[in-house]
This record gives C-alpha cells, structure tokens and sequence, in this order.
C-alpha cells in the first residue's frame, strides 16, 4: 500500500489540528466550569510549527486537515494558518470546525485564505438553553455566523448536534425540520464520554433517534460530501441532509483514517487512547523532515484497533476541549 497506513492496513490520509485549548463557551459536556489549566503561550505550537508537521505529513499521504480546539477562532491569526496550510499541494481540503460565535466576524477573511468548508456546533435552538448548555452563550452570534459562512461559500455548513437525554433530546424534530426549511445539512452525534464528563444516563442511541424521526417521514440514505463517520439521509422534501454519527453505539474505528495533533504539540493516533508522541521538542530541537516523518508513521503504526468504551475504558487525562473532538 502506498501513502500512510497503521498497522492493520487501514490507510491515513486525514489530520485534525487543535490550535489551541482555549474556549469563549464552557459546554459542559466538554469543559468543566472553572478550575481547567491552560496551556501557556510557550506550551502551544507556532503556526510555523504546525505548518512543518503538516508538510511532513502531507508528504507522507495525508491529504485533508481540519483545524480544530477549543475554540479556533480565539486564536489570533487563524485565516494566515489556512492560507499556509493551503500552500501544501498535497492538502486539498482544509476544513474548520467551531462553536460558531466568531464565525461571522471571520468567514470572509477564512474563505479568501482557501478554507473550503465549516462545521458549526450547535446543540439547540433555544436561547436559555443555549446559555445553560454553554455555561453562557449567546444563540444569535451562532446562527448568525451559519448564515454568513453559508452566504460567503463555506459549503456545505454543517451542523453538528450532540444529543443528549433529558438536555435537548425534545429538539430533534426541530433540527430535522431545518433541513427541509433553510436546506441544513444537520448531524446528529451520540454522546460520548469523556474524562469527569461520564454521565451515562444522557446517552441517546442513534437508533433511538432514528425512530422518533420517523414522525417526519422516510429517511432516504444519501451520499454527502465528508472525511468522517457520518451516515447521511434526506427526509421527503429536503434539500438539506440529515447524518447521524455513532461513536458509541457502532463503533467505526475500522475505517478510521486521522491523526490528531494536539495544540502542545503530540500527535495523537485515536482520540478515546491517551498515547501520544511528542513533536513539539523535536521540532524545537531542530528535527530534520526525515525524522518527522520517521514520528508520524510511528504514530500511524500505534493506532489501536478500535476504542474500549464499551468495556469501560474512557480517557481521563485531558478534556475534550485539549484533544479536538
Ligand atoms: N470549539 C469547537 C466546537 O465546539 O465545534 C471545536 C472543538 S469541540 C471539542 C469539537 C466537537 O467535539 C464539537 O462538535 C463538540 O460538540 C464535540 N464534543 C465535545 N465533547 C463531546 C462529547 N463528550 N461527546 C460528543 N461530542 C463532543
Ligand atoms: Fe468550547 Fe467546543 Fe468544547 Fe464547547 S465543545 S466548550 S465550544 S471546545
């Protein structure tokens, strides 16, 4: 097999970058209220770093990134990293995902750097509960910034729900409905837990979901633009998607593709393991691209052959927030 493979033979061809663990919202299924510790400024890799890493990689085989944090757009500069990630010929998709509050502020200047498209998460359309699921966020900043993002050609936008029992679980219809009204392309995700966060009893099965869909009418599977998990469907009437992503209840770690480098610099094989290799000493240290490279494909080779949640194994060193989702 040519390009990057582990060593089960699944190829790699997908990096997700955490630019930073900073945050403007707090959800709280991702972050604790108070009390995280922050990475410094000497903690997290320059953009010039990252632009390394991702050129090695994308010598090696990897093809599609996408930025990630916390928050991306906090950090300063976000639309130069894109334009110097656009620079790798390799690299022919450059995605975002982001909480939406900054997004209309940015996504003209994101699409003029070469940023092809965005994910937008947003787990209701209310405002008080937006404000309680986000321990303080403004509703209307983010649905804005979809329109924005829609209208200046980030497309598609997709929406990414986390459902949760007893939280937001009475909104699916709502979600699914925009679909037909304002063509969202809308993805529901269970909920996965995660280091304090592993309260159970808000998990709702995509099964679940999909039966109280059924309200609305057929789901007709579709094919939709993505690097990701997603199994995407279209109601009667819809121009819009509906994708649902099965992190708990059917694993897809078989054909999982990505690498993730964290904002201090490891490179992460799965998301739900802690192992990680550092890069950022190396980098610093003034590693040659060989060597880069000989760390990457360790990383690929460390990959395990799927997560251990369903035996109870759920990562406690780092928040959500610290590794990218
Ligand atoms: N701040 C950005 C955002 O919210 O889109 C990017 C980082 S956030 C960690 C990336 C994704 O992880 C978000 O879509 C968020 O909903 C998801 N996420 C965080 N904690 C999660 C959990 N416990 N289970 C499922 N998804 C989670
Ligand atoms: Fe911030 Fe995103 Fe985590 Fe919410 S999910 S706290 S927006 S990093």
């Amino acid at each position: 097999m040519t390009g990057l493979s582990d060593s089960f033979q699944r190829p790699i061809d997908y990096l997700r970058i955490s630019v930073t663990d900073r945050c403007n919202l707090r959800c709280i299924y991702c972050m604790p209220a108070e009390g995280i510790r922050l990475m410094s400024h000497e903690d997290i890799l320059s953009y010039e770093e990252i632009y390394t890493v991702a050129e090695a990689a994308a010598e090696l085989g990897i093809n599609k990134v996408r930025i990630t944090g916390g928050e991306p757009l906090v950090r300063a500069g976000l639309p130069k990293l894109v334009q110097m990630l656009a620079q790798i010929d390799a690299i022919d998709d450059i995605s975002l995902t982001t909480n939406g509050i900054l997004l209309a502020r940015y996504a003209t200047e994101l699409k003029s750097a070469d940023l092809r498209r965005v994910n937008v998460s947003l787990d209701t359309l209310k405002q008080d509960r937006f404000k309680y699921i986000t321990r303080g966020g403004n509703l209307g900043e983010v649905l804005e910034g979809i329109e924005v993002a829609k209208s200046v050609g980030l497309n598609p936008t997709k929406i990414n729900v986390v459902v949760m029992s007893g939280i937001n679980d009475d909104e699916l219809l709502d979600f699914a409905t925009k679909t037909i009204t304002e063509e969202w392309h809308v993805r529901f995700i269970e909920h996965m837990p995660f280091g304090e966060d592993t309260n159970a009893s808000s998990f709702v099965s995509v099964d679940e979901m999909r039966q109280r869909l059924a309200a609305l009418g057929e789901l007709e599977p579709c094919s939709f633009k993505g690097n990701g998990p997603a199994k995407y469907f279209r109601l009667p009437q819809a121009n819009g998607t509906i994708g649902f992503i099965t992190p708990v209840s059917e694993h897809f770690c078989f054909h999982c593709n990505r690498l993730r480098l964290t904002a201090d610099g490891k490179l992460r094989p799965c998301l739900l393991s802690e192992a990680e290799i550092d890069l950022r000493q190396p980098l610093r240290n003034g590693i040659s691209s060989a060597k880069l490279k000989r760390l990457i494909k360790k990383a690929a080779a460390n990959k395990p052959l799927q997560h251990q949640l369903a035996k109870g194994c759920v990562p406690q060193g780092r928040p959500f927030s610290q590794v990218g989702g």
